[in-house]
């Protein structure tokens, strides 16, 4: 035996295979055929189920019976499959629990204004849509709180936050991704809308 701890692979293999053919009565890891001459033999070898192959995926090195190669490619690590919250990415199977959670841009996320009212989760590369969809339903949970001094009804502020959807020159609105961007963009309409009103005011005073 070999000096180092571990037995060298062809010295583990040898012994496997004595241990299989002494163990293993039903054949299930060792071949049952017998040939007579030298050459029968050879040939059997390249056909045998029991034939030793590596795994093809990229990175294991597991060897094994080429009658179990579905069985261990259904279980291998680095098997490279499709993601399984179904985003583009194609992801080793040892590597699939960490993508879905980290970087896979279909993995959910509680939209920005959960804690304000819109209570949903969304796969993360669908934020933009979703607050383009949603634009009123984030501005209805985010008057109450740039305006905290005032009281309304729901009523009132979906009036409040359709007006600001009118009065936005572009899509400034549903560009904002957070509460605290919805905010400042209200706040800048609000008294963009203000100076006008007092400018219209002093127009028509002047007249
Ligand atoms: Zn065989
Ligand atoms: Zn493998
Ligand atoms: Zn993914
Ligand atoms: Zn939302």
């Amino acid at each position: 035996m070999d000096n180092n701890r571990f037995w060298k692979m062809d010295r583990r293999e040898a012994v496997a295979q004595e241990l299989l053919r002494n163990l293993d009565y039903k054949f299930e890891s060792h071949c049952s055929v017998k040939s007579e001459d030298e050459q029968s033999l050879a040939e059997h070898k390249e056909s045998c189920i029991f034939r030793p192959v590596g795994c093809s995926n990229e990175g294991c090195k597991v060897k094994f019976c080429a009658v179990y190669e579905e069985q261990h490619d259904s279980i291998c690590p680095y098997k490279v499959l499709p993601c399984e919250q179904n985003c583009p990415g194609m992801i080793m199977r040892r590597e699939m629990d960490r993508h879905c959670v980290t970087v896979c841009p279909m993995r959910l996320m509680n939209c920005p204004f959960y804690h304000v009212g819109c209570h949903t989760a969304i796969p993360q590369c669908t934020l933009e849509c979703h607050c383009k969809e949603n634009l009123r339903t984030h501005l209805i949970c985010t008057l109450p709180i740039v305006h905290r001094n005032e009281e309304a009804s729901e009523e009132e502020w979906k009036l409040r936050a359709e007006a600001l959807v009118k009065a936005q020159s572009e899509n400034e609105l549903s560009e904002a991704l957070d509460l605290r961007s919805l905010s400042i963009i209200v706040k800048k309409l609000q008294a963009m809308k203000r100076e006008q009103q007092i400018e219209e005011t002093r127009e028509s005073t002047n007249v």
